[in-house]
């Protein structure tokens, strides 16, 4: 018996045809359509890492993450010039301001960036200054700046919802595709559920990200260090995703080199220039097995 109004996976089509696979039978039952930004390429030979400071906090501390995270192989920079705080006594980010910092930073190591947009009325702004918006996972909803955004001719990285099941999701993402613009890639960033917040801070669902590719064509990517909230655990979810068919990660680090090194937001979670180093070459050797797997087979 059909129950009216519950959302089925069946219902996917119909939800999201322009990004469902089932519509779109030319990516058959596996192919990735690659998202571009610069020359970094989502969904193509290999996982992208992102990586960076939570929030911009200065130019100093964004230029010296910005190098660090080039010295570790990052593909791509990140961080906050809006940021979407629990309280409004939080520090809410630079702004304008961070958006500055962060092209800057991009323009001298020449790591595109991806940042966040909250506010339909900045889409513009932050679009003058990104290379790729982020719609940060409390507004995965938010459909009047998911329209916005898929107006502003960018890239778009939209996380999940931390409540939001898959069909939500996919339904988010077609409000950006609707508007003409395809280029998007899904992040899963951890899940509210029972255990959240006792020993890590979201759940990393994992197990969503073969569903998402098995739904639609779009590429699928991880953030570890708001999912978990430890930075202890960044590595081993980095290479969990990995194993898991993660096209990509999006990582927080900080400078262990400032003096003020502990950041203004998200400290627990940051990791350090060297463990990203790490997760990366983890990836790079990982990749190289799977190539020689696939020539061997
Ligand atoms: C972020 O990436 O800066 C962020 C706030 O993440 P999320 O929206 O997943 O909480
Ligand atoms: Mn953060």
């Amino acid at each position: 018996m059909k129950i009216a109004g519950k959302v089925e996976m069946e219902d996917l089509p119909r939800i999201c045809p322009l990004l469902s696979r089932r519509t779109n039978p030319r990516y058959g039952e596996a192919q990735t359509r690659v998202v571009q930004v610069g020359r970094v390429r989502f969904g193509g030979e290999h996982p992208i890492v992102i990586a960076g400071p939570c929030a911009v906090e200065s130019r100093e501390q964004t230029l010296e993450v910005a190098r660090a995270v080039k010295g570790s192989g990052a593909d791509m920079l990140r961080g906050g010039a809006y940021k979407p705080r629990t309280s409004p006594h939080d520090f809410q980010g630079l702004g304008l301001e961070g958006l500055k910092f962060l092209r800057e930073a991009a323009n001298e190591t020449g790591l595109p960036m991806v940042t966040e947009v909250m506010d339909p009325r900045l889409v513009e702004q932050v679009s003058e200054y990104a290379d790729m918006l982020q719609i940060g996972s409390r507004n995965m909803q938010n459909y009047p700046l998911l329209i916005e955004a898929g107006r502003a001719g960018k890239p778009v990285l939209l996380k999940r919802g931390m409540a939001a099941s898959l069909c939500e999701w996919l339904g988010a993402a077609e409000y950006i595709a609707n508007e003409g613009n395809l280029e998007i890639v899904l992040c899963e960033r951890g899940i509210k559920a029972y255990p959240s917040g006792e020993y890590s801070r979201y759940s990393l669902d994992l197990t969503v990200l073969a569903a998402a590719r098995a739904e639609t064509f779009l590429p699928v990517i991880v953030d570890p260090s708001h999912a978990t909230g430890v930075a202890a655990m960044v590595e081993p979810a980095s290479r969990a995703a990995i194993e898991f068919g993660s096209q990509g990660l999006i990582i927080e680090v900080a400078s262990d080199r400032l003096d003020a090194s502990t950041p203004r937001c998200d400290a627990a979670q940051a990791i350090s220039p060297r463990t990203l180093r790490r997760i990366i070459h983890f990836i790079e050797t990982r990749q190289e097995y799977f190539v020689e797997k696939v020539h061997a087979a």
